[in-house]
């Protein structure tokens, strides 16, 4: 199993303080902020970090993670805590630096401000639910969707402007797109940078507006995408294509195209996280002499020994059967509950035959301990 070191990422000891984290973490994320590093591996640090920071701030998640390590986080997010790691972006990174320690003021003056002022010009997010089967989470796949969005308007190029015309340069900022302001604050006096109100932190601004668009650069539009979905995903997952939303006004950058995933349950299995569940009923005969069962699978039907002596509450494990487990590579288990079925309807044979073997058959037994033992298997079969 992967195992990450958190206290490693941000390095800190195991026994660091909420603070001492929150300090490590902040000046980490400012060396590796991909506003401010341009290495190609900055994006990368960054949401380690954020991941690491988000796990040991949290008094919940530090002590789950300290006991049982990431398998102690997953539990939670199967539990539906929500908190999912194999999708971490970057955005979501992003928000949580901001989150925390957006608000210190001196932020813009840090980061210049440029990228903030784009932003604001950044299109939509996009968000499609995909409808998916058990079968395709085994498999993984690819699903085709068609979204309404806004599309670079062809007349101007998405410039906004009337054709023959050019956006000219903001006069309130000179182009900048900001207006910087020195402020003072409780940390001292630092520059506030701010979008500019003329032009809307843009730089230019547009005397003639383009017919067909009405200076906004976009016109509607659908389109087909296609998503690919890993396998193994689980319902509290989603997909972020980044750049793949609506795109911004007049050639401003794209928004994300978020896949929400609805999982159609299968009536046949359970699921628990990569783990399967499959209740199997089988007849006395079955029971007490044993032999091949076909189970159904997510990969197609498999054949399972049942042993002679087999018990109603017996679970077997086969392995590998059950889900894709995600990011980590291999399969989760396929658990086959047993369920002695006791037949109602009777031939006349079927009677003769029961009340032969009834003569002769022996008395269960009165085992004190049946019932432990029923929830010691349950309890191994999910390895808790
Ligand atoms: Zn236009
Ligand atoms: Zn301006």
């Amino acid at each position: 199993m992967r195992s990450t070191d958190y206290y490693g990422i941000l390095g800190v000891p195991r026994e660091a303080s909420e603070a001492d984290i929150k300090k490590a973490y902040r000046k980490l994320a400012m060396d590796y902020h991909p506003d401010r590093n341009k290495s190609h591996d900055a994006e990368e640090r960054f949401k380690r970090l954020t991941e690491a920071y988000e796990v040991l701030r949290d008094p919940d998640k530090r002590a789950a993670y300290d006991r049982y390590g990431e398998a102690g986080l997953r539990r939670g997010a199967s539990a539906g805590a929500g908190f999912d790691f194999t999708h971490f972006d970057l955005s979501e990174a992003l928000n949580i630096f901001m989150r925390d320690f957006g608000n210190l003021g001196g932020f813009d003056a840090i980061f210049g401000g440029g990228e903030r002022a784009r932003d604001r010009h950044r299109g939509a997010d996009l968000k499609v639910t995909l409808k998916l089967t058990l079968a395709d989470v085994a498999a993984g796949t690819t699903k085709t969707v068609r979204v309404r969005t806004l599309d670079r308007c062809a007349a101007c190029g998405g410039t906004g402007a009337k054709e023959g015309t050019r956006p000219t340069t903001c006069g309130s900022c000179g182009g900048a797109g900001e207006v910087r302001r020195q402020a003072r604050s409780m940390f001292g006096q630092f520059v506030s940078v701010a979008p500019c109100p003329t032009c809307g932190g843009e730089g230019t601004v547009i005397a003639d507006p383009c017919g067909k668009c009405g200076g906004d650069g976009r016109v509607r539009t659908e389109k087909t995408v296609q998503i690919d979905v890993p396998a193994g995903v689980a319902d509290h997952h989603y997909l972020t294509m980044r750049g793949q939303g609506v795109p911004g006004p007049r050639n401003g950058p794209p928004g994300d195209l978020i896949a929400v995933l609805d999982i159609a349950q299968d009536p046949r299995f359970e699921r628990h996280g990569d783990d399967l569940v499959f209740d199997l009923p089988i007849s006395f005969g079955q029971a007490a002499l044993g032999g091949d069962v076909e189970i159904p699978t997510p990969y197609g039907p498999a054949l399972l020994k049942v042993q002679p002596g087999t018990q109603t509450g017996t679970v077997y494990r086969m392995r590998g059967k059950g889900l894709p487990r995600l990011g980590e590579g291999g399969r989760g288990d396929l658990h086959v509950r047993v369920r002695v079925w006791t037949p109602t309807n009777l031939t006349p044979e079927q009677q003769e035959l029961l009340q032969r073997l009834a003569a002769i058959e022996a008395k269960p037994p009165t085992e004190e301990g049946a019932a432990k033992k029923f929830w010691e298997q349950i309890r191994q079969a999910f390895g808790g």
